[in-house]
């Protein structure tokens, strides 16, 4: 199957009241925002979009995203690769009047000349899930966590405090 390019701009309404699905990817590279947040861009980002109209009669879309992204640990400076995976839900409104209206079940996008920018609420969605700090699970970093000040003081004095209780314990038994 060739590979579907997401474009910048659709037009949600037309998808959906054809209940139609998007499916297609977007370069990571194409993600200029993201970009600043990588370590390295590169990859891409496997994008699922649903559109709807609910019982209301309001206009919606439900995504799904999954891509694997290149960050930079903070405790090793090293690369590392984190997945994110994601769900969204906006409902779309046509006017900025009609945003502030509309029911609080959902996030809004607007749409301007009945288009969204598509690319840009998945590279939205996808900063947002990015971590506040990164760093790599401890056994995957270059820099050992017992090393670390705080762990190594905590480490070399719970093993007399347990002696110390231990002690305590058996002569109260006598
Ligand atoms: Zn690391």
């Amino acid at each position: 199957m060739p590979i579907v390019y997401i474009p910048e701009y659709i037009n949600p309404f037309r998808f959906a009241e054809q209940h139609a699905r998007l499916q297609g990817v977007v370069n990571i590279e194409d993600l200029k925002r993201l970009g600043l947040a990588l370590n390295k861009q590169a990859g891409e980002v496997a994008v699922d979009v649903q559109f709807d109209i609910d019982e209301q009669g309001l206009v919606f879309l439900h995504g799904h995203l999954n891509a694997k992204v290149i960050l930079q640990c903070q405790r090793c400076m090293g690369n590392f690769e984190y997945e994110i995976i994601d769900t969204f839900t906006y409902g779309v409104a046509n006017t900025e009047k009609e945003v502030s209206s509309f029911p609080g079940k959902y996030d809004t996008v607007e749409a301007e000349d009945n288009l969204i920018a598509i690319r840009n609420i998945i590279e939205d969605e996808l900063i947002l899930s990015l971590p506040v700090v990164p760093m790599h699970v401890p056994d995957n970093c270059e820099i050992k966590m017992p090393y670390k000040d705080a762990d190594w003081s905590e480490e070399k004095k719970s093993p007399f405090h347990i002696l110390k209780n231990t002690l305590k314990h058996k002569s109260s038994k006598k």
